[in-house]
């Protein structure tokens, strides 16, 4: 049994902490939110009254907060999570962040002789409760070696992309081709009504042909021929649009500082930026399609 901080118990980090508690861990959990307090304590989380002291004594310390600058707030200076480690401890982040910050959080734990992973996820807030959530990590061997064992009781695929930040790399790369390919499924989807074409008749034929991506096949934007997608419940989420914009704003970020030219990964942003602007970002990101055919 080990002994794990989890700071960050909302809507993703409260269920993890959950897995790892049910796999037999003490978990030491810290939220700033008293209703993700009390949600994590009925779920066998033991609350600790402030991050430090969830860390004190911790073997293995997770954060899962909103964004790099709520990490680095955490982490870093004389109260930090870092100066209250115990010597060794293992620090994975698994927020998602920009690059830049996750730069920042590896050297400051190594600065502090720690090892460190950063380790964000993809598979949303059901997989957090399922235990199936895919991992990215970026890190050294050896951390990625410590931390696999803690990772495989909150997720099913755990893949270690290279050294400090291509975990977050990782996702932010995978998120602009989600963005992108949503929006091209959602613009054909609306063609294809102009042009007479059935929902059923496009999907029968694009999902077994060359247009095949998994914004068609899995979260297909319109009713019907996917009944699991948010397509079928009015684009309740799922994934929201603001998470998704959130998302491509770091691809976009990243873009910048590394001089890759990604014109459709910039304009995807913008469109839902707009999305997200006219009261839509607590709705599904496969909504876009209703704001593109609103265009039309
Ligand atoms: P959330 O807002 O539900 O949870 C974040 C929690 O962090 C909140 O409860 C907040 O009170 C807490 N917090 C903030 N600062 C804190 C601090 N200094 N100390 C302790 N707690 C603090 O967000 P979430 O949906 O759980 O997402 C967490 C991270 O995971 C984000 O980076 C998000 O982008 C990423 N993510 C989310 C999803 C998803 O579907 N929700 C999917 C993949 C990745």
């Amino acid at each position: 049994m080990a002994v794990i901080a989890f700071i960050g118990l909302g809507n993703m980090g409260g269920p993890m902490a959950a897995n790892l508690v049910k796999a037999g861990h003490m978990v030491k959990g810290f939220d700033l939110v008293p209703a993700a307090l009390d949600a994590a304590a009925a779920r066998g989380v033991t609350l600790a009254e402030s991050a430090a002291a969830a860390v004190a004594g911790a073997d293995v310390v997770v954060t899962m907060l909103p964004s790099g600058r709520h990490v680095l707030a955490a982490v870093s200076g004389e109260g930090g999570l870092f100066a209250a480690a115990e010597p060794g401890a293992l620090f994975i982040d698994s927020s998602t962040i920009d690059v830049a910050s996750a730069h920042a959080f590896h050297e400051g734990a190594a600065a502090a002789g720690l090892p460190s992973l950063d380790a964000p996820v993809s598979g949303g807030v059901g997989g957090a409760e399922a235990g199936t959530l895919t991992f990215m990590a970026g890190g050294s061997p050896a951390a990625f070696a410590a931390a696999q064992p803690i990772l495989a009781l909150m997720g099913k695929k755990i893949v270690h992309c290279g050294a400090a930040g291509a975990g977050q790399a990782a996702k932010i790369c995978n998120n602009m081709i989600l963005g992108i390919s949503m929006i091209a499924v959602s613009e054909a989807f609306v063609l294809g009504e102009k042009l007479g074409l059935t929902h059923q008749a496009l999907f029968d034929v694009a999902s077994t042909s060359s247009g095949q991506c998994w914004s068609l096949t899995t979260y297909c934007p319109v009713p019907g021929p996917v009944p699991t997608s948010p397509a079928n419940r009015d684009y309740q989420p799922g994934f929201a649009a603001a998470l998704m914009l959130k998302d491509l704003k770091l691809s976009q970020e990243a873009a910048g500082h590394a001089g890759a030219a990604t014109t459709l990964g910039a304009a995807a942003a913008e469109l839902y930026a707009a999305f997200e602007a006219e009261g839509n970002a607590g709705r599904d990101f496969s909504g876009i399609i209703e704001w593109i055919r609103a265009r039309s």
